[in-house]
């Protein structure tokens, strides 16, 4: 990960050392067509960020780490528990209408599915509602778990995880929102999990204007 803004020069010098390491400022001056003085500044910046290294009596060489910018710290500080929305669900034994309503009333494209106890079984989109409604079935009918993705294929997020990592979700996946969880205690031992939120791309559209305007510095958005 390369973080720093280099100049034409300093990117031509990188290039070189890369290609002719170890070299002497002396020889890197010779090939730019300038003085060791003048490349002095160039070398000492590039040294000083971990990108060349010098050693007494060999000369430079690459070495290639990455420099932390502090808006890339900033980002990968942030959690998912920090900026993430409140979770809108419907329970199981709704239908595919109940579903519609609820996407309406409640101004979001994506719902959970969760048993009365708040366990997570599915997730439902606009789109799965819309292909059931054109394929002509009678909504009011139709259970939502016939319409929903169900487990174990829900993508999820956990309010501790990096909200990069989770933006790196919703683009792999191709989906517009996460479901925030966390382990539930099931007396019979089995693995599930407990709604607590939800992360959608407005909620890292959000958060990238937030960091922009500021300057780097983020302040908590109220939970919506
Ligand atoms: P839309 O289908 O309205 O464009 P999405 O792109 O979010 O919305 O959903 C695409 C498909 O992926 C849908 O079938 C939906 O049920 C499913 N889906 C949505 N979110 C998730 C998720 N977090 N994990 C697994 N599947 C999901």
């Amino acid at each position: 990960m390369r973080t720093i803004e280099l100049t034409k020069r300093q990117a031509e010098i990188i290039r070189i050392v890369k290609e002719e390491g170890p070299i002497t400022g002396e020889q890197i001056a010779e090939r730019l067509n300038l003085t060791r003085a003048t490349l002095r500044p160039d070398l000492a910046i590039l040294t000083m960020a971990g990108l060349l290294e010098a050693r007494p009596r060999v000369g430079y060489f690459y070495s290639g780490r990455s420099v932390p910018n502090p808006f890339t710290e900033k980002l990968m500080s942030i959690k998912v528990g920090d900026v993430h929305s409140l979770p809108k669900v419907v329970v199981d034994t709704a239908t595919a209408y109940d579903a519609v309503v609820t996407m309406f009333t409640e101004d979001v494209g994506t719902l959970f599915v969760v048993t009365s106890e708040g366990r997570l079984e599915g997730v439902v989109s606009r789109k799965d509602l819309l292909k059931v409604a054109i394929g002509g079935s009678d909504l009011h009918k139709l259970p939502i778990g016939i319409v929903m993705t169900r487990m174990p294929n829900i993508i999820t997020t956990t309010p501790e995880e990096s909200v990069f990592k989770a933006a790196q979700k919703l683009i792999a996946h191709e989906v517009d929102a996460l479901p925030v969880v966390k382990p539930m205690n099931e007396e019979d031992g089995t693995e599930s999990w407990q709604v607590v939120g939800r992360l959608t791309k407005t909620n890292i559209t959000r958060l990238f204007v937030e960091l922009v305007q500021g300057g780097g510095d983020f302040h908590i958005p109220g939970k919506l």
